[in-house]
């Protein structure tokens, strides 16, 4: 049954060489990308491979993730049993049956079963996909359920097929005398027992070419197919970042040099390399609020459409000459944000091309890297684009340009005049703070300094911060935006002149403990601001409110049980960005809140509010509202009140009140909530 070593040799080397080469025509082009350190720290790198590839981490919280794992360990455990295939056809003599009987029966056992399971799971794999597909896997995407993932599976259900029968044949013919190992194969024999050993022969013969040259074409499918995952997701997984991947690197500002990324080759090279680890599995996609709600952004077309830019204009670049297809649609053509036109459509793009509509869609919320499987990181490369967009091309809606001038000019999205910002503690006795004196500066935000609704808030903060005794003090008038927004809309020079002001005067009043009211604050302070030097502890006040209820400081004097039940709102930048999920819902569960349930879509996998990303000051004509869709699933626990964290949140969530005509139930940040049970017990209590 074994082939002749000669003529297997040749196959075998022609297909190993075409396979080199494909590799090699692929992964030189990842070298065009940009330098990026992601190879340190060695230990914690490993211990993300071994969760999230070898423990299917993501992919196992999914339905039918557990499929996946399954077919993934087939693949690992059976890479030895086709090992051996492929050697001992090119030298017979080495074989596993070399080893100890224990131990080569071991093996014979798990390869059988692993077989098993493989086949099992990919036949279960193409019936989801022709019979129960879910929708992400048919929607708004260039390769949807396309041939290929068929042939694929079609190919691993050959492999165990010809696996099963190839050892049938054997133990049928007495060839293999450990059948009592190979129960599958065993009894698939016995259903051959009847036919003469020519046909045995015959079929064995057949099984191992069919089990070889299926094994060699996949092989060489890999590196030119979506499979190619195989080959890259592990060590993908192992350069993902160690930080949220919401915080994007400095620009080099160097005379002639190009801000943000227009080209492919811009990108660094471990963005390009992420396209080549997709799966088109579909989660991003799935998760993603502008997909969600018909928006053109969809966060696996833009991985793709790297890598197809990718593949497309890497060998001229390679060659010094410049790239025939466009990263980002040029300027000039009709984009449905331009038009501004309520309804309007997203103009189309070549396969490789971003719209300019889905990259200004986005609202950074990172639900898409919080569930991709193989570690992609999609938001930093649309914010990189933005960043071109803004900075070389002066190319954005245009009901931007007010938010950058204020910003630039006075420091707030609305250009207020500075000197209002303390006007919310117009009624309060409130101290600036003072260096060496003061404990805590409470950073108020922009929201939480001139919003008419957001001032509440501000000063049921300020109410429990002094109920509790704490020491603070504010910047009042000198206070400035964080530039949270500029960041993520690409305006990174105007962000970098805020920060590095805001450090500096941080540092000179010899600030170490910050508070915060807005996630988007709490997360630029905490985690942007690093790169510039800013060290100080920063905390978002439901931190603050956990740990002043919990160290006995601030006492309660009722339940606010008059707010009926509570149903909680994560805010991105607070939950996803930043790991806060149970400080708000322990404050909320001190209160005496009563609770309405969680949302379905909740903490990790909870749905933005629509503002984050700039989206806050930009119209939203593609597609529905993503706040009515969010609002309409908090309405579905019947809520008195919604808690919110976030400034954002808060005006989005009751505004899709008022669009669905449910102003009756309340819109509180917990801030709000705790100084409700401040006050004295309602009268009956
Ligand atoms: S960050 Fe959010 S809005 Fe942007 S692509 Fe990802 S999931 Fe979509
Ligand atoms: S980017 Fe990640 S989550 Fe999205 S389709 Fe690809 S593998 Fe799946």
């Amino acid at each position: 049954m074994q082939p002749n070593p000669v003529v297997f040799s040749v196959i075998l080397i022609v297909a190993l060489a075409c396979f080199a080469w494909s590799c090699y025509q692929r992964f030189r082009l990842i070298l065009l990308g940009g330098p990026e350190d992601r190879f340190r720290p060695v230990g914690a790198r490993l211990w993300a491979m071994l969760v999230y590839v070898f423990g299917q981490k993501r992919v196992v919280q999914r339905p039918y993730g557990v499929n996946h794992f399954i077919i993934f360990w087939s693949f690992i455990i059976l890479m030895l049993a086709n090992g051996e295939f492929l050697i001992k056809g090119v030298v017979p003599a080495l074989s596993l049956s070399r080893l100890p009987a224990p131990l080569y029966h071991g093996l014979l056992l798990v390869f059988e079963i692993f077989s098993l399971l493989a086949l099992i799971s990919v036949t279960l794999g193409m019936a989801r996909r022709l019979f129960f597909a879910p929708e992400y896997l048919g929607t708004s995407y260039a390769k949807a359920r396309s041939g290929e993932a068929f042939l694929i599976l079609g190919f691993i259900e050959s492999l165990m097929i010809a696996y099963f029968l190839l050892h049938a044949c054997e133990i049928a013919l007495g060839h293999e005398t450990a059948g009592a190992w190979m129960p599958v194969s065993a009894l698939l024999a016995a259903g051959l027992k009847d036919l003469s050993p020519g046909a045995l022969e015959a079929i064995g013969a057949a099984a191992w070419w069919i089990h070889a040259l299926v094994l060699l074409v996949f092989l060489n499918l890999l590196p030119r197919s979506k499979h190619m995952h195989i080959l890259t997701a592990l060590p993908n997984c192992y350069f993902k970042s160690l930080d949220k991947p919401i915080v994007l690197p400095r620009e080099n500002y160097a005379r002639g040099g190009a801000f943000g990324v227009a080209r492919v080759d811009q990108f660094t090279w471990k963005d390009l390399f992420d396209s080549y680890a997709c799966a088109e599995c579909g989660r991003c996609q799935d998760v993603c609020p502008a997909t969600h709600t018909g928006k053109p952004l969809n966060p696996r077309q833009v991985v793709h459409d790297i890598k197809i830019n990718l593949l497309k204009n890497g060998p001229a670049l390679w060659k010094k000459q410049a790239p025939a297809t466009p990263l980002i649609q040029p300027a000039g053509e009709a984009t449905a944000t331009a038009v501004h036109a309520p309804g309007a459509a997203s103009a189309p793009v070549a396969e490789g091309t971003n719209s300019t509509d889905a990259l200004w869609s986005c609202t950074t919320c990172g639900a898409c890297v919080e569930v991709c499987p193989v570690c992609i990181e999609h938001l930093p490369k649309i914010v990189q684009m933005r960043r071109s967009l803004v900075e070389m091309e002066s190319r954005f809606p245009e009901e931007l340009l007010n938010l950058f001038e204020n910003m630039e000019q006075r420091s707030n999205p609305w250009g207020i005049a500075p000197a209002d910002r303390a006007k919310w503690a117009a009624t309060m006795d409130i101290k600036p703070f003072e260096a060496g004196k003061t404990e805590y500066l409470f950073y108020v935000g922009c929201a939480g300094a001139f919003d008419a609704r957001n001032k509440h808030v501000t000063v049921a903060m300020a109410t429990i911060l002094d109920a509790a005794g704490v020491s603070w003090g504010i910047l009042g008038r000198d206070e400035k935006c964080c530039g949270d927004s500029l960041r993520r809309l690409g305006n990174e020079y105007i962000f970098e002149t805020m920060a590095q002001a805001n450090v500096e005067q941080f540092q000179k009043l010899g600030v170490t403990k910050i508070i915060t009211l807005c996630p988007h604050c709490f997360s630029t302070l905490k985690n942007d601001y690093r790169a510039y030097g800013l060290k100080a502890e920063v905390i978002h006040h439901s931190q603050l409110l956990e740990q002043l209820l919990r160290e006995g400081k601030l006492k309660l004097n009722h339940g606010v049980k008059e707010l009926g039940p509570v149903v909680f709102h994560d805010s991105c930048y607070l939950g996803r960005h930043n790991d806060v999920y149970d400080a708000p819902r322990n404050v909320l569960a001190a209160s005496g809140a009563t609770t309405a349930g969680e949302p379905a879509r909740s903490r990790d996998n909870s749905f933005c509010c629509g503002a984050g990303g700039g989206r806050m000051w930009m119209e939203e004509h593609l597609g529905s509202r993503i706040n009515i869709d969010r609002v309409r699933e908090l309405l579905s626990h019947k809520p008195g009140a919604i808690c919110v964290t976030c400034p954002y949140c808060m005006t989005m969530i009751e505004d899709g009140l008022k669009d669905e005509k449910a102003e009756k139930t309340r819109v509180l940040d917990i801030a709000e909530v705790v100084a409700e049970a401040l006050r004295p017990a309602p009268a009956g209590r």
